[in-house]
């Protein structure tokens, strides 16, 4: 495919299609974008809109995640809307342990690239003055951002509008031929690639490829995955989130607890085997949590993780539970009223170095997914790399 001309066909619009859009329109070709919902309703507009360097692996996970907050930035410049902004982020420790794992994170090599601090309690509350709660510090780390998610799509596509830009909502692609897939009226649409950007979903258009390529986690034999007997290739996580009404005071930047610090592969560093159990409510959920301000002044608040499907239909009180006394713990005051829950899924690869899913479905057609829980941050890096 030349730079000057030619024809992307985009298949999903989430965050990954989407940016997938922006990119191939600013190598200057024509896109043609198929959504099967009237918007997007996927993994793309039921997350924090944390765009998180923070957590992030030391090496390539890392470079993605930088690369992607400056295309976000760079983006959302040209993209009014989207609600991006610097707010950057604080994981607060309330006992010794945690704070002994944010020591040795604020001392790694590329906590530079975080924008890594460690602050005691009165520079905590100076940085975000809504934390009232009794804490012990906080992990400070000013390359972490924030967009809408409910916002970013409509705004990204908005700033596409033109003739070179067609958004086709309500089309879904039932059939992946050389360059083209056909809709589920019989038209084909051609490109000069095709990009399936098709979310969690594993049966349908991505299905029997997923399922031919051996590409779904089964157990992995040793040496496959990173060990044996863990899961290896694409699997699929759903999350428990909710978001109250306004709070009364703005929250400046986005926090988590010192749960995350068990999740997040950049937080493994000696302390962390000091770390006691988890809380068993938090444990049983797999629960961390992060809270988000929206713009509005409401707070999303997350999460949870399961991995054994077939998943819950429906969601649990108990882990809501935990969540909301965690937040109202670090805030020393309590959370408004709940307004919405929701749950979410997600894909994800594992047993692999690879930070995303990447294969070739057809001449032509290359299938994306898998980001997991960065993918709402890393959607524009991984773009990139596919019309690198
Ligand atoms: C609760 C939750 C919280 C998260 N928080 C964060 C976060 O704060 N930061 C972060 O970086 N990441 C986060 N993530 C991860 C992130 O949201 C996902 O990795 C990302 O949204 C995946 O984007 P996507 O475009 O691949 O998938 P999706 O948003 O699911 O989009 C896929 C789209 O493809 C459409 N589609 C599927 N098949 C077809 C077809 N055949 N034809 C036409 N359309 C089709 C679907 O309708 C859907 O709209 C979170 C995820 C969840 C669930």
């Amino acid at each position: 495919m030349s730079d000057e001309s030619g024809r992307v066909v985009i298949v999903g619009g989430g965050i990954l299609g989407t940016m997938h859009a922006v990119l191939a329109r600013r190598r200057g070709y024509a896109v043609t974008q198929l959504e099967r919902e009237p918007a997007g309703r996927g993994a793309s507009v039921r997350n924090f809109g944390l765009v998180w360097v923070s957590g992030r692996r030391a090496g390539a996970e890392l470079a993605l995640a930088v690369r992607a907050r400056e295309l976000w930035e760079e983006i959302a410049d040209g993209a009014a809307g989207t609600g991006f902004r610097s707010a950057g982020s604080l994981t607060i420790a309330t006992s010794e342990a945690e704070l002994a794992v944010m020591r040795e994170a604020a001392a790694l090599p590329d906590a530079g690239q975080r924008a890594f601090e460690l602050l005691d309690p009165d520079q905590v509350r100076s940085v975000n003055p809504a934390l009232r709660g009794d804490f012990l510090g906080g992990l400070h780390c000013r390359a972490d951002a924030i967009v809408e998610p409910r916002l970013a799509l409509p705004a990204l596509r908005a700033s596409l509008a033109g003739p070179a830009y067609e958004w086709r909502p309500g089309l879904e692609a039932v059939e992946v031929a050389a360059h083209g897939v056909r809709d589920q009226y019989g038209c084909w649409h051609r490109g000069d690639l095709v990009v399936l950007c098709t979310g969690a979903n594993f049966t349908g258009l991505a299905g029997p490829h997923l399922a031919a390529t051996g590409a779904l986690a089964s157990a992995s034999a040793a040496g496959h995955g990173d060990r044996a007997g863990e899961p290896s290739g694409l699997r699929r996580v759903r999350l428990q989130m909710l978001q109250t009404l306004p709070f009364d005071q703005p929250l400046t930047t986005a926090l988590a607890d010192g749960d995350s610090l068990r999740y997040y592969p950049a937080y493994d560093v000696p302390a962390r085997a000091a770390l006691p159990p988890q809380a068993p409510v938090a444990a049983a959920s797999r629960s961390q949590l992060l809270l988000v301000q929206r713009l509005d002044g409401s707070l999303t608040i997350g999460d949870t993780h399961e991995y054994d499907e077939p998943f819950g239909f429906d969601v649990d009180e108990t882990a809501y539970d935990h969540l909301l006394a965690r937040a109202s713990a670090l805030l020393g005051v309590p959370v408004p009223r709940v307004q919405r829950r929701w749950a979410g899924v997600y894909s994800e690869v594992v047993g692999t170095t690879a930070l995303y899913h990447r294969s070739d479905v057809a001449p032509g057609v290359v299938l994306v997914t898998g980001p997991g829980g960065r993918g709402m941050t890393c959607s524009p890096a991984i773009a990139e790399e596919t019309f690198q």
